[in-house]
Formats: C-alpha cells, sequence, structure tokens
C-alpha cells in the first residue's frame, strides 16, 4: 500500500478537466453545525429549501410506497410522466427525469457537448454549469454579469462554430435575477440551430407567483414547439419541498429527450421519489400556501435590510443575496448563534451572503441576528 503510493500521482490519472474542479461546495448540514457548536436550536438557511416541508398528501403516498422498496423503480417512471403531461399539457416523449435537475444537466452535457465544443453561461450563475462543463473538458466561456444577472447580448455574442449548449438560469441562483419574456425570446430567435439553450427553471412557481411582483416572468415550455434547440428544466427540490428525494426533469423536443435518455441510467429516479413527485403535482393548495409564504418571507427580508441600511438583490426566487461587507466574518458570527446561510464568495461575490427565505420566525431570528452583529462590528 505505502510502496504503491509512492509511485502513483493520482492527480496524473485524473482526467485533465476533472483534475481542475473544485468540489460543489452545499449547505452545511444542521447536524455538523449542532456537533461543531455543541447548539441545538440551528436553522439551516442555505440551500433554498421549502420551510412547510412537502405536502401532508405526499408523505400519506410515501407511506403507502413502502411496501415496494424490493422492487426496481420504473425505469420510464411512467406514472410521474403521465402526471406532469397533464399538468403542463405534454407529450411524454419530451420528458427526461433526473435525480435532481443537476442530473438531467449532466446527462445534457454527457450527451451533447465533446471536448472540442464550448460551452456558454454568466458570470454568478449557478455552480454546477462550470462544473459540468470542466468535468467533460470543454471549454468554458464565461460572460461578464449585467446588474447581477445574465447579460444576453454579451451570451449571444460569444456563440461561435464550437458552441454546443448555453446555460441559462431563470431567475439564477445565487443572485436572484431573472429575464422577461421579451428578451428571452429575442435571444432564443437569435442563437443558431447548432447550439442548444438550457433555460433552468428550478424556480419556476416562485417566480410566476403574480404575488411575487415579477412583471413579464415567462414560462420556458411555451417556447418548445418553436425552438427546437430548446431545453427546459424543472425540479420538485424547491417549492415542492423535496429536496431530500432527488427529483427533477427536462422538457425538450422528443428528439433531443431521445439522446438523454440514451445516456441517462435506466433507475436514475428511486420508487419513492417518483411516488412523492406525482403526489407533489396534485396539491396545488401546498404549492400555493408555499409560494405565499414566499412572498410574504422576501418582504420581510427586503425591509429589514433597508432598515439596516443593507443593499439587497431583489430575487424571484425563495433566497435573498445581501450586501452585508465582511461577509465570511459575518457568516462566522451567524454559525455561532446557530444560523446557517451561504457565502458566496466562491460566486465572484465576496461581500455577499445569500439567505434562504425560511418561515416568519426563522426569517426573523436571521434579521435580528445580523442586526446584533453589524453593531459589533
Ligand atoms: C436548486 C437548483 C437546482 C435544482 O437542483 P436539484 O438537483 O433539482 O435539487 C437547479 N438549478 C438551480 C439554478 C438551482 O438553484
Amino acid at each position: 500500500m505505502t510502496r504503491l503510493a509512492e509511485k502513483i500521482d493520482i492527480s496524473e490519472l485524473a482526467a485533465p478537466g476533472v483534475r481542475e474542479l473544485t468540489p460543489y461546495q452545499p449547505g452545511k448540514p444542521i447536524e455538523e453545525l449542532e456537533r461543531e457548536y455543541g447548539l441545538d436550536d440551528v436553522i439551516k438557511l442555505a440551500s433554498n429549501e421549502n420551510p412547510l416541508g412537502p405536502s401532508p398528501d405526499v408523505l400519506r403516498s410515501l407511506s403507502d410506497n413502502l411496501g415496494e422498496l424490493s422492487r426496481y423503480p420504473d425505469g420510464n417512471g411512467f406514472v410521474l410522466k403521465q402526471a406532469l403531461c397533464r399538468r403542463f399539457d405534454l407529450d411524454p416523449g419530451q420528458i427526461t427525469l433526473g435525480n435532481g435537475s443537476n442530473d438531467v444537466l449532466e446527462l445534457i452535457g454527457r450527451a451533447f457537448v465533446t471536448p472540442d465544443n464550448e460551452v456558454i453561461f454568466s458570470q454568478h450563475a449557478f455552480a454546477v454549469y462550470p462544473l459540468v462543463t470542466r468535468a467533460l473538458g470543454a471549454r468554458a466561456v464565461v460572460t461578464p454579469a449585467r446588474a447581477w444577472g445574465h447579460d444576453l447580448d454579451a451570451m449571444r455574442e460569444a456563440i461561435t462554430g464550437r458552441t454546443r449548449l448555453i446555460f441559462i438560469a431563470n431567475p439564477n441562483n445565487p443572485t436572484g435575477t431573472w429575464l422577461t419574456r421579451a428578451a428571452l425570446e429575442d435571444f432564443l430567435e437569435q442563437v443558431p440551430p447548432h447550439v442548444l439553450v438550457v433555460l433552468d427553471e428550478a424556480y419556476y412557481e416562485y417566480a410566476a407567483d403574480p404575488a411575487t411582483g415579477i412583471a413579464d416572468y415567462p414560462d420556458g415550455l411555451q417556447w418548445l414547439a418553436a425552438f427546437p434547440n430548446l431545453i427546459v428544466t424543472r425540479t420538485f427540490s424547491k417549492a415542492y419541498g423535496l429536496a431530500g428525494l432527488r427529483v427533477g426533469y427536462a422538457v425538450s423536443h422528443p428528439g433531443v429527450a431521445d439522446y438523454l435518455n440514451r445516456v441517462r441510467q435506466p433507475f436514475n429516479v428511486n420508487h419513492l421519489a417518483l411516488a412523492a413527485a406525482s403526489t407533489a403535482l396534485t396539491d396545488s393548495n401546498h404549492l400555493q400556501r408555499s409560494v405565499a409564504m414566499n412572498a410574504t418571507g422576501l418582504q420581510q427580508y427586503y425591509q429589514a435590510f433597508e432598515q439596516l441600511g443593507l443593499d439587497y438583490i431583489p430575487s424571484a426566487g425563495n433566497f435573498v443575496t445581501v450586501r452585508v461587507g465582511p461577509a465570511a466574518e459575518i457568516n462566522d458570527q451567524l454559525l455561532r448563534r446557530g444560523i446557517i446561510v451561504r457565502p458566496v464568495a466562491n460566486y465572484e461575490l465576496p461581500e455577499h451572503l445569500r439567505i434562504s427565505v425560511g418561515s416568519e420566525k426563522e426569517n426573523r431570528r436571521c434579521i435580528e441576528a445580523l442586526d446584533a452583529i453589524l453593531q459589533t462590528l
């Protein structure tokens, strides 16, 4: 063992793109912080999870399905695809199911991107886009942000003959910025046919809600008939409160879905996740409650930040990114008080923190802690 270790430089063995990767940094788990600091009332506002949890109908469906665990799941996800088709008026051939939508983002890369290709995404955009791109050995083309969000003109100008994929998050994580229907439609019309556009709508349900006050927010599914190079991805992790089960999906031209399904592992979505997601789609009241609670919580943060004199980026998601100045120091102080938020220095936002909208009480605790910490600085 030791003698072998002397001879092998493992980094020499890693694929060149993988060698350059830094692992995705997830939000700190509650239990980990409780162990580290000896706390017992930790709250987590770091991973954009639904503070209400899943629908009670989903919990019933999960217990009803426990007897099936010795069986492989339905590799075609028939029931969930039917539920999605009813809900969004789709054809099952358009749908690719994933173990979370991150799985789908990776399938898209594996099916369509080679090391000769370029992949375009924006500065401050979701961390999984560079991970997918670099792991494949493709060239990442990062366009500078405009007003914290995607600069579609810059993205269009970055297209070359080698471009195969453009990732767009609408709204974007971690900045919460969104693109209007008019801007995106204009962009899609100008993208050449050799380029696939991934429209990541992980926060669609929040952004589309009128109570959030987001004007002219588009539903990407409406464009699929006109643009066969468009892939829309969505998830059950956020507004549906199922982050722990891992289920998301892509909707695309059936020809694109066919290739995604060729690289997909046959049982990538587990039985409980399939059952839970199908049921979640039927409880529109729970979704409505979740989205309404988020709209109220965002206002709670906006008002507090205005009182504290902090600049924040208005958000179409279930989180808000705020400029606090010495973010690493403030994050550390928040952790000591049992509050987990997300530092975003790895997104080139070293002075900001991203805070997920929790329950009214969790939000209040976070705001009061932030206020107290800021006074000591
Ligand atoms: C949270 C998030 C996802 C969803 O990830 P899952 O794998 O479905 O849990 C996708 N895209 C963005 C921009 C996100 O913030």
